[in-house]
């Protein structure tokens, strides 16, 4: 004890004889002072004025909540002279009560406990909302919710960068849904600290609270929105938690729509404060364990906060409140508009359509207030809504957007960043907006080189939906019978799919090679380009068989062509084991085409090629994109690039794609509907077959649609369309894939029976 506790008790307080304990404290240094007749907390403090008139300031609060009778609150003790504050060698001292009871964290907590912790919330709100108190008013503590931005620099702290983006992308939601509401809010001072280690338990009803230090004069929902966010991190389930105290808490002081509908965000921004102080708390080796008591249930609940549609939560707040109905049926409207404004061919996903509503990482959130896993949106690479990705958007639109007639470094500073993941042969870049677009120009780039007019692709390939991206895309020329009788491309068979006679493994891509090589043998002066996805998305997730691209691109130079590899799909290091999709087959093409994951969902799409390809096309007309390039898109396609890197997302498809394959293929020792899992990292197909190894499109589709009713989206493809496709944002953890199986595993056993 460096203060001399002993003599400030007997002197100032008449207390003489006494055991002492240390307490945990956070501002302030607690001892327990044990009497033979009465317990007391002796509060010690540094000195000064600020701290003197907050601990005055505090003392008025305590004093009128004491008013209340059903409950019980520290009650000041005046030291011999009649002072609630005494001041000795630089220390100011404080003798509160104290008050017996079991802590609310220790508590087994049900139903009644809930409903009764809402009521006393209620009740003591009221009696505070009675009370002015201008030290209070001044007071600005991160712990403040309202100051939640003070924290934001705290982030660096987290040493995890996934969790660190998790924490970024709960901040950027605030500004987006608190912020415009934040001057229309009611204030009131409030306890500002209702968590479970201050709530104190008698015979399972609140008792009393102690530790009014973090006490604001802030918003008033503030208090239930902390209270919540403690007494939520031991539950499964959260909101059923968080139903009981609300409508309790409402019956005291009714709750207002605009208050219920971000103390969503409220609790994350809670969560997000503790997480921030406690990193920061434990970088400054104050690994006190009081300060970072609640680390771990404020990160498992922010993890598991993400999987709580924002709609669910509100939804059940203003249940909670006595407001029911369907608050946010939209649905049908949306449906109907859409077919009376858009064309047919624009398909919708599932037999039931779902209105989407908002989205965070691998989690898709509803209108109708559903939470669905994305195992498909192989765009959102960084995942939904990922904040550094929204930050550089934001920003630079709110700062400058120009096209490439000027200089800016945004431009430049990408191209260098993306060319560098390139083998160093393919070095100059054009910048579209969109993966079609980026096939449209890389063919014309293409013919202007070679000057000709043949392209070659798969049959069943995609390249794009303009005039040109059509025309060499042979599954969907097929359809279009002019199309089909005037496109100058040839479609190879797809290597692998059909396998004439038995051959090894390994001698499957030299064979269709070799085969491709025959059939082009008599176009040889007419071909400009072969184009070919590394693994064949539409086709079915097929991955082109080794030693195939290593035998044909040969070829197809000898004969004058270029070769094109499309990563739209497969790129920026979704296959784990390699960053672009050609370097699995030990190649390097002449032209790369680029889309789709590039902007994380903002529309960008890029050529990259040679000097001397693109060399040979400077001399034509002058290319000009008005958005290709602009400085959004670039800052965009950085935080991408910086992201990938960051939170080693590359690695991490690696390992959690291992491991959904590995599950996958023990799934398939066990249902004989499975007759392949191929791809890689988080670039996966399953396929659905009958047991005679006919193509089960049908169950391929049930699969689908269970998935979906089970709130795991994917999707089907290939030319009999039953192979289910999971390509999901690179934010898809283990556990996600462990769901995914396990769900196809049940759906399965239930579909296939009998
Ligand atoms: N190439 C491939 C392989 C694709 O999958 C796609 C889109 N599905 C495209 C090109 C065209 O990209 P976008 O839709 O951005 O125009």
């Amino acid at each position: 004890m460096s203060v001399d506790i002993p003599s400030i008790l007997a002197e100032h307080f008449a207390i003489a004889k006494f055991t002492i304990t240390s307490l945990e404290g956070y501002e302030s240094v607690n001892y327990k002072v044990t009497t033979s007749s009465k317990t007391f907390v002796l509060k010690v403090y540094t000195s000064d004025v600020e701290t003197r008139h907050s601990l005055q300031a505090e003392n008025k609060i305590l004093h009128a909540l004491n008013k209340m009778e059903e409950y019980q609150f520290p009650e000041v003790i005046r030291a011999k002279g009649g002072d609630e504050i005494v001041e000795s060698k630089g220390k100011l001292y404080r003798l509160l009560s104290y008050i017996e009871g079991e802590l609310l964290a220790t508590c087994k907590i049900d139903t009644p406990l809930l409903c009764n912790f809402g009521r006393f919330l209620g009740e003591m709100n009221l009696s505070l909302q009675e009370l002015k108190n201008p030290t209070i008013k001044g007071i600005e503590t991160v712990w403040d919710l309202r100051h939640f931005a003070k924290s934001k620099d705290l982030i660096s702290y987290i040493p995890n960068a996934k969790d660190r983006s998790l924490v970024r992308y709960f901040f950027l939601q605030y500004e987006e849904n608190i912020r415009p509401v934040y001057y229309t809010l009611r204030s009131s001072i409030i306890h500002n600290d209702a968590n479970d280690y201050n709530v104190l338990v008698q015979s399972n009803c609140i008792k009393g609270i102690i530790d009014f230090g973090d006490m604001c004069f802030t918003w008033l929902i503030n208090e239930l929105a902390i209270a919540l966010t403690y007494v939520m991190m031991h539950s499964n389930s959260p909101l059923e938690v968080a139903y009981s105290v609300v409508s309790s808490y409402n019956k005291k002081i009714p709750l207002e729509r605009k208050e219920l509908q971000i103390l969503y965000y409220l609790i994350a921004a809670r969560l997000c404060t503790s997480v921030c102080n406690s990193a920061y708390n434990k970088h400054k080796k104050q690994d006190d364990s009081y300060i970072t008591i609640s680390e771990k249930g404020a990160w498992n609940l922010l993890k598991k906060w993400l999987t709580i549609n924002p709609l669910k939560a509100e939804e059940v707040f203003l249940e909670a409140c006595g407001v029911t109905g369907k608050i946010h049926d939209t649905k049908g409207r949306v449906a109907l508009d859409r077919k009376k404004y858009l064309a047919k061919n624009l398909s919708l996903s599932y037999t039931k359509p779902i209105e989407m509503y908002r989205s965070a990482f691998q989690y898709m959130y509803s209108k109708q207030g559903e939470t669905y896993l994305d195992a498909y949106n192989n765009i959102m690479l960084v995942g939904h809504s990922h904040p550094d990705v929204v930050a550089a958007a934001a920003q630079t639109y709110a700062r400058l957007n120009t096209n490439t007639r000027y200089l800016y470094p945004e431009l430049t500073e990408y191209s260098k960043k993306l060319l560098a993941k390139f083998d160093p042969k393919l070095n100059r870049i054009f910048f579209v907006n969109s993966g079609s677009a980026a096939t449209d120009l890389a063919i014309r780039i293409a013919k202007y080189y070679t000057k000709r007019n043949k392209i070659v692709g798969l049959e069943h390939g995609y390249h794009g939906n303009t005039a040109l991206g059509i025309s060499i895309s042979h599954y969907k020329y097929l359809k279009d019978p002019f199309l089909s009788s005037t496109t100058d491309t040839i479609a190879l068979p797809l290597p692998g799919t059909i396998v004439e006679q038995e051959i090894p493994q390994s001698d499957i891509g030299p064979y269709y090679a070799k085969k491709a090589i025959a059939t082009l043998e008599s176009d040889r002066g007419d071909m400009a380009a072969f184009i070919a996805e590394p693994i064949v998305g539409c086709g079915g997730q097929v991955p082109l068989p080794e030693g195939y691209l290593k035998n044909l691109y040969p070829f197809i130079r000898q004969a004058g062509g270029i070769c094109i590899s499309d990563e739209v799909q497969v790129g920026f290091g979704r296959l784990g084991s390699s960053f672009w999709g050609y370097e699995q087959y030990d190649v390097v093409p002449d032209m790369v085409i680029l889309g789709k994951p590039i902007g994380n969902g903002h529309p960008i799409g890029a050529v990259v090629t040679t000097t001397e390809v693109a060399e040979a096309f400077e001399n034509g007309p002058e290319f000009f994109s008005s958005f290709g390039g602009n400085p959004i898109s670039c800052a965009v396609g950085i935080a991408v690039l910086e992201t990938i890197e960051k939170e080693g997302l590359q690695e991490h498809a690696h390992d959690v794609g291992c491991f959904l394959k590995n599950e996958l293929q023990a799934l398939q020792t066990k249902i004989p509907e499975i007759a392949d899992v191929r791809g890689l990292g988080l670039f996966l197909g399953i396929e659905i077959c009958h047991k005679d190894g006919r193509p089960n499109t049908d169950l391929a589709n049930n699969l689908k649609n269970g998935l979906k009713k089970n709130y795991i989206l994917t999707s089907t493809d290939g030319p009999y369309d039953n192979v289910i496709k999971i390509k999901p944002p690179l934010s898809f953890t283990k556990a996600n894939a462990q769901v995914l199986v396990d769900t196809l595993y049940d759906l399965l056993r239930s579909l296939t029976k009998g």
